[in-house]
């Protein structure tokens, strides 16, 4: 009888930074609180947003292409 353990590992799935295309597979994924896709240390900047449930700004980690295109 064989049976597989690969299963049982805690895997890290590979992600691209949509700005950079930076690949990981040994770090943890981090997406923008804005457009959600994921993005790199680099390329990811904490940012004021304003909520407009409570009319109040939080702060959120913000990609630079969401940064850069404020209204
Ligand atoms: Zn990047
Ligand atoms: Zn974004």
């Amino acid at each position: 009888m064989t049976h597989c353990s690969a299963e049982s590992e805690m895997e890290k799935s590979p992600w691209i930074c949509h700005v950079c295309d930076f690949k990981s597979a040994d770090t943890e994924s981090q997406a923008c609180d804005l457009c959600f896709r994921v993005t790199c240390e680099l390329h990811l900047r904490p940012a004021s947003v304003y909520n407009r449930d409570n009319g109040l700004y939080e702060t959120a980690r913000v990609c630079i292409v969401c940064g850069s295109s404020k209204s």
